[in-house]
């Protein structure tokens, strides 16, 4: 007893000074406990878009007929300007996919191709396989060593809360297909960019460099990997047969489904939440990112409910993330102008949110701080990075719109990450509940703030 008093004395000492906003300061409190004690709308979207559309590939029919019932889900919840703005883009679509350790000893192989991988023929290829430990040694090695052969990349990524070992690791999957083309390879398997032990291989995005002739790509299982390693440890050749069709079909429509909350005061700029909608094909796309639409509509329906904001709220559910971030291009390209005071993405799972991190301007402080102080209670501390703001937002935020990162502990994100165990059962209610508090005490208070603030200078 004694120590809570110490500690909301504490809290108050640290208030900022009396102000419009602070008098507002209980409804937050209570906006965000309503949200942490019991919010359903996040679970009601992320359980309805996994099981009624289930996997969402973008470009593809799965991923209009997400759009479609998005909308339909907006609407339903009383947003304002429901609607799609499509683009077009080019799709590639996964085939079928075989693989096998011929020699020296039989082996059948858990595998998935990466995106925008070459197709083998309709028979499949044959061919040794050159081993590396690391992206690094396969820069490094002759292309004598790699012409016509398979490619193997092993490359074990390390869990980290930040979810930072991404970067580093992801690289194997971004580049070692162009790099192994580049050397004359027949094709490239990797080690799946992921942190389980399960026979789950994990596909996800890699772009041909200029001028690169695709080749078939694929990841191993971690389990599949570590057994090659263990094969080539006998020191003897070792073939693998590979059977990979996937294709390029062209030119389809995709597209950002957009919802608004209107604000009071047109002059204040847009307060922007949001995750992605597409999802790879192999799972459902549960937590990449249903989690992240999921968690930032719950919490923009909870603002809206408790009064119209000064800020206009506006909940946008990019499409394509997966393969190259072109929804969050094409949101740039025509709103990038537009004034927005803050701008946030969900888009690393479910789990709590542990930091916050801030990219707005200095006339902002006091907001900021105000949000640090509603987001201490749920565990959440400041953090010292600049915000991006999440993958799709980064040219937005690259023309100057300041972000905001609620950063969730991505600790077992990559155990799941572009897998076939991406499903809703792998969501904790009582955690998205603690996003959604979160997010919905972040809104409250910028959307609500009387101080106004421009955009930051345009990096580049
Ligand atoms: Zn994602
Ligand atoms: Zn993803």
């Amino acid at each position: 007893m004694k120590k809570s008093l110490l500690f909301a004395a504490a809290i108050s000492a640290l208030a900022p000074t009396a102000s419009p906003a602070q008098n507002r300061a209980p409804q937050v409190e209570r906006l965000r406990d309503a949200a942490l004690n019991g919010d359903n709308h996040a679970w009601d979207i992320v359980e309805g878009l996994t099981t009624e559309v289930g996997p969402r590939l973008a470009g593809t029919e799965a991923e209009a007929r997400a759009r479609e019932w998005s909308v339909r889900k907006l609407r339903s919840l009383g947003f304002s300007n429901v609607r799609i703005e499509e683009f077009d883009m080019p799709v590639w679509v996964r085939g079928e996919e075989k693989g096998q350790i011929l020699a020296p000893f039989l082996q059948p192989l858990a595998l998935t191709a990466l995106g925008n991988s070459g197709a083998t023929p309709a028979s499949g290829i044959e061919a040794e396989v050159v081993a590396f430990s690391s992206m690094a040694e396969l820069q490094a090695a002759p292309a004598e060593r790699i012409r016509g052969k398979i490619v193997f990349v092993t490359h074990r990524m390390q869990k980290t809360q930040d979810g930072s070992s991404y970067g580093y690791f992801g690289a194997v999957r971004r580049l070692g297909p162009s790099v192994a083309s580049q050397k004359g390879a027949a094709a490239i398997v990797i080690r799946s960019i992921g942190t389980d032990s399960h026979r789950m291989p994990h596909t996800g995005v890699q772009q041909w460099q200029a001028g690169v002739t695709p080749i078939p790509a694929a990841a191993l299982s971690n389990p599949d990997a570590d057994n090659l390693e263990r094969i080539f440890e006998r020191g003897r050749p070792v073939r693998m047969r590979l059977l990979l069709t996937p294709r390029q079909i062209g030119t389809r429509k995709s597209g950002n489904v957009i919802a608004e909350v209107p604000g009071r005061d047109p002059k204040a700029g847009i307060v922007l939440v949001g995750g992605h909608l597409d999802s790879w094909d192999l799972g459902t796309g549960a937590i990449d990112d249903g989690a992240g639409v999921a968690i930032t509509a719950a919490a923009a329906k909870r603002v809206m409910d408790a009064g119209r904001p000064r800020r206009t709220i506006r909940v946008v559910w990019f499409g394509a993330e997966e393969v190259g971030i072109l929804g969050g291009n094409d949101y740039a390209r025509r709103h990038g102008t537009e004034l927005h005071a803050a701008a946030a993405e969900s888009d690393f799972g479910a789990d709590r949110i542990w930091r916050v991190d801030f990219g707005l301007p200095e006339q902002a402080k006091a907001v900021t701080d105000r949000v640090e102080a509603a987001l201490s209670p749920l565990g959440i501390a400041r953090g010292t990075a600049v915000a991006r703001g999440g993958p799709d937002l980064g040219p937005l935020v690259a023309a100057g719109a300041p972000a905001i990162t609620l950063q969730q502990d991505g600790t077992d994100y990559f155990d799941l990450h572009h897998t076939p165990d991406d499903t809703l059962d792998k969501i904790d209610r009582e955690d998205l509940r603690q996003n959604v508090a979160a997010y919905t005490a972040f809104l409250s208070i910028v959307a609500n703030a009387p101080e106004n603030w421009g955009h930051n200078a345009p990096q580049r």
